[in-house]
């Protein structure tokens, strides 16, 4: 007999809601967590982070308002009062976590857990746990290049508990946390250098997308620096001096990377129980997130499918429906909408124009329009909205947007693209006036077809 019938390995966004589920199910189950409850979506990530865009953007507010008749005094970012209010708010919700498991009847234990075989575990007491199936939902973890010097570096882990704000900094990478760092420092009065390997931020979007919002977050202050990448860190006295592969040489207070994070699988005993691993170190899963061993499951990003929060919940909530409720659920990962939190913000969901084009026979709806909210501000940025849509049966297969509250307006832009809404569908959709989302209903022509 097993003295549990789900043990869950890590207590984030995927393995929290899916030890819920399962002992709402009436299922006998534990979850352990060797560092916080929430994981990484409460602790060091999601949140704390979209806590950080909201400080970060009143500085453009202040700039804008005198535009609009305001006369403000002098404004000042105060990092360490904006920590513990952070702080606090996080802890907040991870007692939150612990209560809604504490509820549910899940037993949890605060310890680091590894497989040992295929129907049990290992906690750091050496405490020996039989369970009849295991989840693996322990996330994954910055990855930083073995640089000389790399080891002065900061990870996004570590940008949430500076005691002070860096004066400058030097962000590495260009996909979504390093744009949304660049962003959200540069508001609060960073000197911002990012340095970027490929030619363009954010490979895999749009490439208008990229193109727009790049030169966007260029206008508000970044300073990105593309076909750039580091060579070594050096420490000074004070900061660190880096020193590019072109040879140039540059002086920071904080280097931060952001090059990408790797499934958390090392050391968890998983071959050994016969899990086969991916060459990125994910745990291999079909549809119902089964492993190679029958009885060991694996959530979230260290499966490395879609590496998002919601997603991590729902591989969670389908794991218990397919394996607690005899409900074989899998999960669908098409058309899954996205937002990056820069400022301005990107929001997106299905094809891109250039997926578009190589399947072929798309038409796209796209235009770029200086939004009301800036029109006496003395800002000049534009917003860029765009509409994939298929020539043949008129369905709207991709939306991107550039602009204020892009990641509000592309969550309900994804019901309708989920739902296989036509341009037509969208055209019949009375504008809501004055809005920017009205854009959205209103494309007449096409600005390109193939
Ligand atoms: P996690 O939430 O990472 O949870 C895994 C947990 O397992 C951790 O708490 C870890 O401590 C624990 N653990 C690991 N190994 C063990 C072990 N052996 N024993 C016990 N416990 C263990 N996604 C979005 O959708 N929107 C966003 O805005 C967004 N912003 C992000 C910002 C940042 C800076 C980062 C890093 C990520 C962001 N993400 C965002 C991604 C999102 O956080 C993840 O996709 C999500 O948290 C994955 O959930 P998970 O359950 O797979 O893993
Ligand atoms: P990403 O995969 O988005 O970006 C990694 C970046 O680092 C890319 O620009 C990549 O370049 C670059 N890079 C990788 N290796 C190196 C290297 N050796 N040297 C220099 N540059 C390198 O990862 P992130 O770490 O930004 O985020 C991880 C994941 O977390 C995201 O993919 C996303 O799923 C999730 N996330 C979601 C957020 C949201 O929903 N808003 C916010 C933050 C994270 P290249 O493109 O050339 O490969």
């Amino acid at each position: 007999m097993f003295e549990f019938d789900l043990f869950v390995i890590g207590g984030g966004s995927g393995g929290v809601r899916a030890a819920r589920m399962a002992a709402e199910a009436g299922a006998k189950v534990a979850l352990a967590e060797e560092y916080r409850l929430g994981g990484t979506c409460v602790i060091r990530g999601c949140v704390p982070k979209k806590l950080m865009v909201y400080a970060s953007n009143f500085s453009h507010a202040f700039a804008s308002s005198k535009g609009f008749g305001w006369v403000c005094g002098e404004a000042r970012f105060e990092w360490k009062s904006f920590k513990e209010a952070k702080d606090r708010e996080i802890a907040r919700l991870e007692g939150i976590y612990g209560q809604l498991l504490q509820s549910s009847g899940v037993a949890v234990f605060k310890s680091r857990a590894v497989l040992d075989g295929a129907h049990a575990v290992h906690l750091s007491n050496g405490t020996r746990i039989g369970t009849r199936h295991i989840l693996v939902a322990t996330g994954g973890a910055p990855q930083i290049p073995s640089l000389p010097g790399s080891e002065y570096a900061i990870s996004s882990n570590e940008v949430f508990k500076l005691e002070e704000l860096p004066r400058s900094v030097l962000i590495v990478g260009g996909g979504y946390i390093a744009c949304e760092f660049a962003c959200i420092l540069n508001g609060m009065g960073c000197r911002v250098v990012q340095f970027y390997r490929g030619p363009k931020i954010l490979r895999g979007f749009d490439e208008e997308v990229r193109e727009h919002l790049g030169e966007a977050i260029i206008r508000r202050g970044v300073d990105i620096q593309v076909e750039t990448d580091v060579k070594e860190i050096q420490p000074r006295k004070s900061g660190y001096s880096v020193i590019a592969k072109d040879g140039r040489s540059f002086e920071f207070d904080r280097v931060m990377f952001a090059t990408g994070r790797r499934p958390a699988t090392d050391g968890l005993g998983l071959e050994e129980a016969g899990v086969r691993i991916g060459t990125r170190g994910e745990i291999e899963v079909d549809q119902y997130s089964q492993s190679t061993v029958p009885s060991i499951f694996a959530v979230g990003d260290v499966t490395n499918r879609v590496n998002l929060t919601p997603v991590a919940i729902r591989e969670g909530a389908a794991f218990v429906e397919t394996v607690f409720k005899g409900n074989p659920t899998p999960v669908d990962h098409k058309n899954i909408a996205t937002a990056v939190f820069t400022q301005p913000e990107l929001g997106t969901v299905g094809l891109t124009e250039e997926e578009g084009r190589k399947r072929g026979g798309v038409q796209i709806y796209a235009t770029k329009f200086k939004p009301l909210s800036f029109a006496i501000s003395g800002n000049e940025e534009r917003s860029l909205m765009k509409l994939v849509v298929d020539s043949a049966s008129r369905r709207v297969l991709g939306v991107h947007i550039v602009g204020e509250s892009a990641a509000e307006m592309i969550q309900l832009a994804a019901v309708a693209v989920k739902m296989g809404a036509t341009k037509e569908d969208f055209d019949r959709t009375v504008a809501v006036h004055p809005t920017a989302a009205e854009e959205l209903v209103t494309f007449r022509d096409p600005v390109r077809a193939t």
